[in-house]
């Protein structure tokens, strides 16, 4: 069990029970921002080539930035679960859609109406715009500054990333 995290007033911290299954299978679990993450729009940006045609990818899907399907093999190699976390508009669908088309199956996907809602029941007053420990993410990657400072007042682990 999970300790009572002290950025939380409300005491429950975990993955909702919707979210929970195969708790206890991985050694650790690890999420991924979107914006200037796993997409970089930059025009300089170096993408991963897909196997289908190129338009399959601009029809359903957004660049992805070159190396993130290496980097997700060997996180499953070593046993990590792999999650999204962003709190864009995107679905969780189109999120698990888009990534499938270069091979890549995710465990979790966390939006924002996910978000909102978990952040809604555990008594913030000035709730952090992302919050990985609410749903069991050991390690959040992100390139916003601002995440990585949450982190640290709230006492969770994320990892910078160059957005370019
Ligand atoms: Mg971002």
């Amino acid at each position: 069990m999970r300790a009572v995290h002290p950025g939380c007033q409300h005491g429950r911290v975990g993955p909702p029970a919707s979210l929970s299954s195969g708790v206890g299978r991985f050694v650790m679990r690890v999420s991924f921002d979107i914006d200037d993450t796993l997409v970089c729009h930059s025009p300089e940006a170096l993408v991963e080539i897909g196997y289908l045609p190129v338009r399959v990818y601009r029809w359903f899907g957004e660049p992805l930035r070159r190396g993130t399907c290496s980097l997700v093999s060997e996180l499953r190699r070593r046993g990590c679960s792999i999650w999204v976390y962003t709190t864009s508009g995107r679905s969780r669908f189109q999120v698990r859609r888009w990534l499938l088309l270069y091979g890549i199956r995710v465990d979790g996907v966390v939006n924002d109406d996910l978000h909102r809602l978990e952040m809604s029941g555990l008594g913030f007053s000035h709730p952090p715009s992302k919050y990985p420990p609410a749903f069991g993410i050991d390690l959040h990657v992100d390139d916003s500054a601002g995440v990585q400072m949450e982190g640290e007042q709230a006492r969770f682990s994320s990892c910078c990333c160059s957005s370019g």
